[in-house]
């Protein structure tokens, strides 16, 4: 008779009853927690090598035995224990090495001469001496041991552990639990997979493999099936959305054509795509929920403006969302221009500042109706009642600083908003169907042509006089620059001075040329002026923090140069440098490492080689991971146990597949076998709920 999965850990025979708080500190309750309790790595200890001789850069495995264990001499607080290990069965042959560790007063009670240990570590050299410091370890019985195969003679897992739970105990519990289960019965979420076989010996080899290939196709089984469950929450909560009441907006696109023959260009292909997609969300009866995302300076915000006119057409009021003030009043400098001519209303709201048209107010107090019109601002507006009353269209620019909780807020609200996020952060498409899988997406994933080329260059610190050269010449050229560097303090002070610091390095190396000084600390009328001064050209160069990474359009300005480059994300990097290349001319992009380590090379190298943000948003995931992006706060979704959002895209549209197959067949999943599924994501609603209120 096996155990059925939900026994509770505290009811077996081989786990102690005071390690059963442990494991609940750890999550683990029942025998189908202990054994859905994935591994983090395996160690291949089916065999050894021989003990390496010099520094290694990568962690190796070694089995000896301790021949020499004590407290080292020196005291302080660097209070440390060394224990040396010898290779088994080679005599005078065999290798030594020097295990230390520091401030760990545990491990020198619990080594001792004679026992057994693996060890796995990175090897360094100190003299002729190998050593390796803070080597994760465990004491191995000998082989006549009745355990000794669970640890030993195969590829072991290593479990995440916690206090009074080793990574050793938990293998063994975890071993016997696997034995002792009636796995058939741990309910799969795909619909109909149950008694699967394969699946069954999946949740064996996850732990246990016999081979690197049997863990790997193990690792596949189980994946598909934490994806699946994923897709399906993201495809049930788009089915919600879909349900939604909302309003068709339908317009005949007089304004619209109006604004593009107005233009001195004409739309790319991929900006007249987007706006055929925006256009028959709002001319559709339920709220549209869309992403659009494109690389910088493709257009992003005459497509909004277009969606703007066309709901305004439509009699509805249009809302623009931008980070910043600064990007509040360029956008309103900008829809003014182009919308005045056509008689449309364009009212502003930030924190500390309204501007609204008299004769024709948007924001008067008791509109029931509010007028056709576009009101632009920052987040502030999305809480400003005349914007809630009776919203049409929200747009949000650059969607990363803003969550999906808010999100679904605002796209439950009850007058149905249609409602487009904009981001210039591309991601490959498969994540963007997970991170956004709540948004439909729009890409555009063409730059308009005429545009000039940007030329990106790493240069020294030491090289920064002949970097300063260059920009002057630029500036003789007509050109404009921006010097931008990291905010290092964060405390307001000190910012403001490292700035000021900035600032008096620079101007007198550009002299005769004006500079002008934007920092975060500046009050909102003051970086009005500056950029205002910029905009026209009155400052040839713009010292500045990263107040300027969003969304700020110069045409002249050519040139960039980011000093401690390093220090930025590469995203953001990118979006630094869409700052410029936006007129005709050539554009150049100095990137300043502050170290000039392999690590900066790498990262910097990647902007030298191209300008494609979709390129670069892959290599920024590769070098950071997803987690960034894939924040749980941000998404809303579990956190991905083993699935990999880079390397499993196939498995990800497999599950994005299936999950769509089985909610268009059975939108309330009222069958049977569907039973696992429904509850699982009841619960996970429930919890999104929570974390919404
Ligand atoms: P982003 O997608 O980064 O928000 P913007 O919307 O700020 O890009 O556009 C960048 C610049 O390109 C702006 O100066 C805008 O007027 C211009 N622009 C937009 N569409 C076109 C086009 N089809 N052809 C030429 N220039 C364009
Ligand atoms: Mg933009």
């Amino acid at each position: 008779m096996k155990f059925a999965p939900s026994t509770p850990v505290s009811e077996v025979s081989w786990i102690p009853r005071n390690r059963v708080a442990n494991l609940a500190r750890l999550g683990l309750h029942t025998l189908a927690d202990l054994v859905s309790h994935y591994p983090r790595r395996h160690e291949d200890r089916s065999h050894f090598g021989a003990f390496p001789e010099a520094a290694t850069d990568q962690p190796v495995l070694l089995l000896g035995r301790i021949t020499k264990a004590s407290y080292l001499p020196y005291g302080g607080w660097k209070r440390g224990f060394e224990a040396t290990l010898e290779e088994e069965g080679r005599g005078p042959l065999g290798g030594r090495i020097s295990c230390r560790w520091f401030n760990m007063p545990y491990v020198g009670k619990s080594l001792a001469v004679g026992l057994r240990m693996v060890v796995y570590g990175r090897t360094k050299l100190r003299g002729k001496k190998v050593i390796i410091d803070f080597p994760e370890y465990e004491l191995l019985d000998d082989d006549s041991a009745p355990d000794a195969l669970i640890h030993l003679h195969r590829i072991t897992p290593v479990h995440p552990a916690g206090e009074g739970v080793t990574p050793r105990k938990l293998r063994e519990w975890i071993f016997r639990a696997l034995d002792a289960t009636d796995l058939a019965r741990i309910e799969s979420l795909i619909p109909g997979e149950t008694t699967n076989a394969a699946r069954t010996h999946a949740l064996r080899a996850i732990h246990f493999p016999d081979s690197f290939d049997d863990l790997e196709s193990a690792r596949r089984t189980l994946v598909g099936e934490e994806f699946f469950a994923m897709q399906a929450l993201i495809t049930s909560r788009r089915t919600h959305v879909a349900g939604l009441p909302g309003t068709a907006r339908t317009s005949p696109g007089t304004l619209a054509r109006a604004l593009h023959a107005s233009l001195p260009f004409r739309l790319t292909r991929a900006q007249n795509r987007a706006i055929r997609e925006i256009a028959a969300d709002l001319a559709a009866p339920r709220p549209m929920n869309r992403l659009l995302q494109g690389d910088v300076g493709s257009g992003k915000t005459l497509v909004a403006l277009t969606a703007a006119l066309l709901t305004i057409e439509a009699g509805h009021q249009a809302a623009v969302m931008a980070p910043t003030q600064i990007l509040a009043e360029q956008h309103f400098a900008t829809f003014n221009r182009l919308l005045t001519p056509l008689g449309i209303t364009v009212a502003l709201r930030t924190g500390s500042k309204t501007i609204d048209p008299e004769d024709a107010p948007l924001f008067a107090p008791d509109q029931t109706h509010p007028r056709g019109g576009l009101v632009v601002g920052t987040h502030a507006l999305l809480y400003d009642p005349a914007v809630l009353q009776n919203p049409g269209l929200i747009v949000i620019d650059e969607q990363h600083k803003f969550g999906v909780l808010q999100r679904a807020k605002l796209i439950e609200h009850p007058a149905g908003p249609d409602v487009l996020v904009m981001t210039a952060t591309p991601i490959p498409r498969t994540l963007a169907q997970t991170a956004y899988g709540d948004l439909d997406v729009t890409t555009i994933d063409e730059l308009p042509t005429g545009r000039g080329k940007i030329i990106t260059g790493i240069r020294e610190a030491a090289k920064l006089a002949a970097a300063a050269e260059f920009l002057r010449a630029q500036l003789d050229a007509g050109r404009q620059a921006y010097v931008v560097y990291p905010l290092i303090d964060e405390s307001e002070k000190l910012e403001a001075k490292a700035a000021t610091a900035e600032f008096e390095k620079w101007q007198p190396l550009l002299t005769p040329h004006a500079c002008g000084l934007l920092h975060g600390r500046l009050k909102p009328d003051e970086k009005e002026a500056v950029m205002r001064a910029f905009r026209d050209g009155a400052t040839k160069a713009l010292v500045t923090t990263t107040v300027i990474e969003v969304g700020v359009d110069v045409p002249n300005a050519t040139v960039m140069l980011v000093e401690n480059a390093e220090r930025f994300g590469l995203a953001q990097l990118h979006q630094l440098r869409g700052r410029i290349g936006r007129g005709v001319h050539k554009s150049y992009c100095i990137l300043v490492p502050g170290a000039d380590t392999p690590e900066a090379r790498e990262k910097l190298g990647v902007l030298e080689k191209t300008t494609d943000g979709f390129l670069v948003a892959e290599a920024d995931l590769r070098l950071r991971g997803p987690g960034d992006l894939l924040g749980t706060a941000q998404t809303g979704l579990p956190p991905l146990r083993l699935g990999d959002l880079l390397r499993d895209t196939s498995l990800i549209q497999q599950a994005r597949d299936l999950a769509r197959e089985i909610f268009s067949a059975d939108p309330t999943l009222a069958r049977p076998e569907h039973a696992a599924l429904k509850t699982w994501l009841a619960t996970q609603h429930a919890r999104f709920r929570t974390l919404a209120s």
